[in-house]
């Protein structure tokens, strides 16, 4: 069975996400660890986690893709609100401890023209001081779209964070629309992009996915996401996605344009594309 969900709204806590993503056939999902926009964390609420932890177990959930803020930008110019950025990764693993066995996902950053060794620098010191040796949670960089100066738009510059933090338990998020939009043809050569990620990021590295159609046309580095069908990936491709013997195990997660009824919509067209 696919593990496939959407991102969720974390307002009214844990367990409550738990139970709406059962309501929409979900046996995973995504949230924001903070106000996406903003960089206030909700208060903590440990009988909530042990609630969600209880009903992700008993409903047979797989990870959950947490999802760090946009607005956290680990290599931005400003030395201060670099500072914050980290802290405010630190205090989301630590946080990610009280629902463990999850996935942390989060956009490396924007070197806003510092250059991008300078970039991953400032991103992998971060990491390498809020990842602590036992936190369990497992750190995703999500595969951007190249807008602008973000990093990991490429497979190369992963890979450069991957080296520069040196740790095995770092791994990646893919992203269709973005990796499409980076100039990755996954609706044409499906298998030679996972052979060149493998390449050069390595298979064992790929944790979960985002499912996301593009507004957009190939290699436009604008991440624009659209529903599943509406865009310039067609469902031909998630098709082939879901049933990739190297992608249909994977958590999948949809940030596509939907309020819930249409993310059900969207998981149920999934599960129905699925052969076996
Ligand atoms: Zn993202
Ligand atoms: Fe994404
Ligand atoms: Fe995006």
């Amino acid at each position: 069975m696919l593990t496939v969900g959407c991102h969720l709204s974390a307002t009214k806590g844990n367990a409550a996400m738990v139970k709406t993503a059962l309501s929409i056939g979900a046996n995973t999902f995504a949230f924001f660890t903070r106000n996406p926009r903003g960089s206030k964390a909700k208060p903590e609420d440990p009988e909530d986690c042990a609630k969600a932890v209880q009903l992700l177990k008993e409903h047979r959930f797989g990870p959950l893709v947490a999802h760090g803020a946009y607005t956290m930008n680990l290599c931005t110019a400003d030395p201060e609100a670099r500072a914050f950025a980290a802290d405010v990764l630190a205090d989301d693993l630590r946080r990610m401890a009280a629902l463990p066995g999850n996935f942390y996902n989060f956009h490396p950053g924007s070197h806003v023209g510092q250059g991008l060794e300078a970039g991953v620098a400032y991103i992998a010191g971060a990491l390498q001081k809020a990842m602590a040796p036992d936190y369990p949670v497992t750190v995703l960089l999500e595969a951007m779209a190249g807008k602008g100066s973000e990093i990991g738009g490429r497979f190369e510059e992963l890979r450069m964070i991957l080296d520069a933090v040196g740790r095995e338990d770092l791994g990646v998020c893919l992203d269709t629309c973005h990796i499409y939009d980076g100039g990755y043809d996954i609706v044409n050569d499906l298998d030679g992009v996972l052979s060149e990620f493998d390449r050069v990021v390595g298979l064992d590295r790929l944790k979960a996915l985002h499912l996301n159609d593009s507004k957009n046309p190939f290699c436009s580095h604008k991440d624009r996401h659209e529903c599943l069908g509406q865009g310039s990936l067609g469902l031909d491709t998630f098709q082939k996605i879901v049933n990739h013997p190297l992608l249909k195990e994977k958590p999948m997660i949809l940030e596509t344009p939907n309020e819930l009824p249409g993310y059900a919509a969207e998981i149920r067209l999934l599960r129905s594309m699925e052969e076996n």
